[in-house]
């Protein structure tokens, strides 16, 4: 990471990307005539055949379409991702039941329209102070062997590392695996749990990488939650539940109870007080339900216009539903801007 931040002040221009190079590198097969796949063997085209630990099988009537391999953590661990197709439509699933909506924040990870609340990991603060340490001892190692080699190394286009940095180097890189990891994971178990309690999903649609690099910064991206919101989006089609996106301006600054304009609150307020109403719960909390109104209010208002236009009720239906959400969002966002 040093290294990569030290080149790119070098190089002078842009902020580096947070892929790093050599930890992010692939290669595609982009197609097969035969099932390359044999029990515990993949064969690939001028390799041969790998073997391979398959976390779950291919289903009936899918065909294998590529193959990517992928080398994560310096080289030290490899995956095999293979992309399979079926002629098999999956319609998308329609609104229905009951409503949730999730105020994604800072204090806990995420609460719920329903006042429940997902705390952050404590867990991922400890690996990342462990990062920090090993990104800190990395940057220590020398990474040229001697000053003659150091001179051998610039007539190449690639300098070659000592062999304590290389070291170094893979117990960072095996660490930010790990982290990236568990994360995901958290992000798939939150996923299921709020599946489990509602059948229609509201996210705000905030843009994620504008707010981190706004003063929330680097909280922010700890949480990865545009991973997680991509994430809980394929969750819930998979458990046919419905996923949408709201608008999320001043969702903090209104009363779900009244709806009054109750003004911008420091984000150190942590309490909704409504000076109308007198209703009080926790911001998130308040900032939820308004997503959950904005949600259903949205929905409503697609459903009358389904019923006006008599569209048919099969399979096109929810398309037409997705595209009337995707209007009616823009048009609330005009009509606020
Ligand atoms: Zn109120």
């Amino acid at each position: 990471m040093h290294n990569t931040w030290e080149a790119f002040k070098k190089r002078g221009f842009g902020f580096p990307r947070f892929k790093k190079y050599g930890q992010f590198r692939s290669f595609l097969f982009p197609q097969f005539k035969d099932d390359p796949l044999t029990g515990y063997q993949i064969k690939l085209p001028k390799i041969g055949s790998v073997l391979i630990e398959l976390h779950r099988p291919i289903p009936e009537g899918f065909v294998i379409k590529q193959v990517r391999v992928l080398s994560r953590a310096r080289g030290t661990k490899w995956y095999v991702v293979i992309t399979v197709q079926s002629n098999v439509e999956v319609p998308n699933p329609l609104p229905k039941g009951r409503g949730l909506a999730i105020d994604i924040g800072l204090e806990n990870f995420l609460t719920t329209s329903d006042n429940f609340t997902v705390k952050r990991s404590l867990f991922f603060r400890d690996l990342q102070s462990r990062l920090k340490e090993l990104q800190r001892k990395a940057s220590r190692k020398k990474r040229v062997r001697n000053s003659a080699s150091q001179a051998e190394c610039k007539t190449h286009s690639r300098q070659k590392g000592s062999k304590n940095w290389e070291k170094a180097q893979i117990k960072v890189a095996k660490l930010h695996h790990k982290i990236a990891n568990s994360r995901k994971n958290f992000h798939f178990q939150v996923a299921h749990q709020l599946c489990d309690q509602g059948d229609m999903i509201f996210v705000e649609d905030i843009d994620f990488r504008v707010s981190a690099k706004g003063f929330l910064g680097k909280s922010m991206l700890d949480g990865g939650f545009g991973q997680f919101r991509t994430i809980l989006k394929w969750v819930c089609w998979k458990r046919d539940k419905f996923f949408a996106q709201v608008d999320h301006k001043y969702s903090s600054q209104i009363c779900p109870n009244c709806r009054t304009h109750t003004g911008k609150k420091p984000l150190s307020q942590r309490q909704h007080i409504c000076p109308e109403c007198n209703y009080q719960t926790t911001r998130d909390h308040a900032a939820a339900e308004v997503l959950l109104q904005r949600g259903l209010n949205v929905i409503q208002e697609v459903r009358m216009d389904v019923a006006e236009r008599k569209l048919p009720s099969n399979g096109d239906l929810s398309r037409s539903v997705c595209d009337w959400l995707d209007k009616c969002r823009s048009r609330n966002t005009q009509e606020r801007s």
